[in-house]
């Protein structure tokens, strides 16, 4: 029986349970998925998995805080599920985790970057072990999907979910790249190069907070300092400094939460490199608090406790 076959098997025995399990279906076109509330068996003909069922679907669980409700996760969102847990953001007893053994997904961005003109609207899609076959306007590109993967997958240390109920799949051993380029050049810059860069990239931003929206630690909703008027955090003004403002509240927001789903750059609609802030942050939280964000169970992220001295950290010199 497939994966596939495995994952609907298991959602049907629990379903009569459950508000709703949370998965993937096709979305606009055969190339780009959706979420898909699953409420009744016919529903689950319409569940995908694969290289194509990008989102992190545990963003939607703290909006179901006090039902009962099941999410499929791969190995990266089932952190985004701990980091929930561990922030008392939802309860265990109410979620039914289905963890997936996940291969990689892809990344629209690359798949765009690699095709000979934006494709549009997809006629089909056929996926294989090794390469994605797209059939656009009467033409068709082969791409292999180590070229396509998303840059999370390429340094994935957890591709099995780490938390579940039911896990399907054929565990990996997995063999991570030990960094980015892109990451190790964005830091190779100087701090002038840095601002540069930044001053550039942030005349991009929309404000459109896809960004934060998109992110499973993002909770503070009406709260966040980016939308309040009083006290008035950030301004609305559209400026490369207030851009970065915001990114730099929000960064600092995550600090020790952020499990690196990648979600934030994934929505951003005009491409800005997210993550080269986000695994900035994580280096430094993981050098001084020795954490990595939805790891393990009944961790308190460090900027949620208060000690006088950190053990690492020896600001005074005493
Ligand atoms: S980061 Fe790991 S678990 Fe997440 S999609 Fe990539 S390979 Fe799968
Ligand atoms: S998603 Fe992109 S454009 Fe929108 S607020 Fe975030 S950084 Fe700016
Ligand atoms: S900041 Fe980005 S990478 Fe980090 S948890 Fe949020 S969406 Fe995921």
């Amino acid at each position: 029986m497939s994966q596939l076959d495995d994952l609907k098997n298991a959602i049907k025995s629990h379903l009569g349970e459950l508000e709703c399990v949370i998965g993937w279906e096709q979305g606009y076109d055969p190339l780009h998925a959706t979420p898909l509330f699953i409420r009744t068996e016919a529903d689950l003909d319409r569940l995908i998995i694969g290289p194509l069922a990008v989102h992190n679907l545990a963003t939607y669980l703290p909006g179901f805080k006090g039902k009962k409700i099941g999410v499929v996760v791969k190995g990266c969102d089932s952190k985004s599920v701990i980091q929930l847990l561990n922030e008392n953001l939802i309860n265990r007893e109410n979620v039914v985790v289905f963890g997936l053994c996940c291969d990689g997904v892809v990344s629209q961005r690359k798949i765009r970057a690699a095709l000979p003109a934006d494709p549009g609207f997809v006629e089909s899609v056929e996926v294989g072990a090794q390469d994605l076959k797209i059939s656009v306007a009467g033409q068709s590109a082969t791409l292999k999907l180590s070229d396509v993967l998303a840059d999370k997958c390429l340094v994935c240390a957890t591709p099995d979910a780490i938390i579940s109920d039911v896990l399907i799949g054929a565990a990996h051993t997995p063999a991570p790249a030990a960094s980015l380029a892109c990451q190790d050049e964005f830091e190779a810059k100087s701090d002038a190069e840095k601002l540069a860069f930044w001053q550039e990239t942030m005349s991009r931003c929309i404000r459109c907070y896809a960004c934060r929206n998109a992110c499973p630690m993002c909770v503070c909703r009406d709260y966040c300092i980016a939308t309040s008027r009083d006290p008035l955090w950030i301004s609305q003004d559209n400026s490369p400094a207030e851009n970065m403002m915001f990114q730099m509240v929000h960064v600092s927001h995550l600090a020790g939460r952020c499990t690196e789903c990648g979600e934030c750059e994934r929505a951003c609609p005009v491409d800005i490199p997210l993550m080269l802030l986000r695994r900035w942050m994580n280096k430094q939280v993981k050098d001084v608090f020795e954490l990595q964000a939805g790891t393990a169970l009944e961790q308190t992220p460090p900027l949620l406790t208060f000690k006088v001295e950190e053990e690492r950290i020896n600001e005074r010199g005493w």
